[in-house]
């Protein structure tokens, strides 16, 4: 998820990004809400999902699977927000820098594209990252099968690459601010040749899409998967914010002074 002001955006809810390792010249940071996702990841894998896709192992391999899973995600996030990162600074665009936190990763960038071409190229590869990811973990993990590793080493790459593969679904989903909802946005606008509709369209679409979620996820807690549910419909709540936010900055005056993070 890029998280950028658009020019026409007064407030968006962006985590901050902040000092941190640097890779590839951007720097990156941990939020500390990252570290319940991960704890949560590593509490699922190593209790639910591996158990579910591997039986027989015993619990220490669950867990030894789950740090490796956990890692692999990690990775995942942060090729796919890189891939943001390196498409806008190719485009002249500075990268503040790249968060991590509960919801998934942010590329801070400090202007907003300034055409509906540089937004969709910026947008389009981070989901075109996580399928190369997904395509290369399921080729690994079949590469592995074919020598005849243990299933306890395969199944880690097996079920990254499918969530790899629902990110990147997820993520081109037409609502803004996901990937989907700005390359729908990059579409508006090439098309109506107005930036500012095409805000408000994808905004709207946006707000849908998080109520949605909301319902979903609530739906689904209140029939017995309580945290999945919840984080679903916390997912939708920050979406709906988000949304929300650069739909009201469509409505207001230019503003195109506030491209700062
Ligand atoms: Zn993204």
């Amino acid at each position: 998820m890029p998280c950028r002001r658009t020019r026409l955006a007064r407030s968006q809810s962006c985590p901050a990004a902040a000092e941190g390792a640097t890779i590839l010249g951007f720097d990156i940071r941990l939020d500390n809400s990252w570290y319940i996702l991960v704890a949560v990841i590593i509490y699922s894998f190593t209790t639910s999902v591996f158990p579910g896709h591997a039986p027989g192992h015993s619990d220490v391999i669950y867990f030894i699977m789950a740090v490796a899973g956990a890692f692999l995600f990690f990775v995942s996030l942060l090729a796919h927000e890189l891939a943001h990162a390196i498409v806008a600074r190719r485009r002249g665009i500075e990268v503040a820098g790249i968060t991590l936190f509960v919801f998934g990763g942010i590329a801070h960038l400090k202007r907003s594209p300034a055409t509906a071409g540089e937004e969709f190229w910026i947008a389009i590869v981070g989901p075109l990252m996580s399928f190369a990811v997904a395509g290369a973990l399921w080729l690994a993990a079949m590469g592995g099968d074919s020598i005849g590793l243990n299933n306890a080493i395969t199944t880690v790459p097996y079920y990254l690459a499918l969530l790899n593969l629902l990110l990147a679904v997820f993520n081109l989903l037409p609502g803004f601010p996901l990937d989907g909802g700005r390359v729908f946005r990059a579409i508006v606008w090439k098309i109506s040749g107005n930036e500012r509709l095409s805000l408000r369209v994808a905004s709207m679409i946006g707000q849908i899409l998080g109520y949605g979620m909301i319902a979903m996820g609530l739906w689904d807690a209140a029939n017995g998967n309580v945290m999945g549910g919840l984080y679903f419909a916390l997912i939708g709540f920050f979406l709906r914010n988000a949304a929300v936010s650069a739909g009201r900055s469509a409505k207001a005056p230019a503003a195109d002074n506030e491209n700062t993070i």
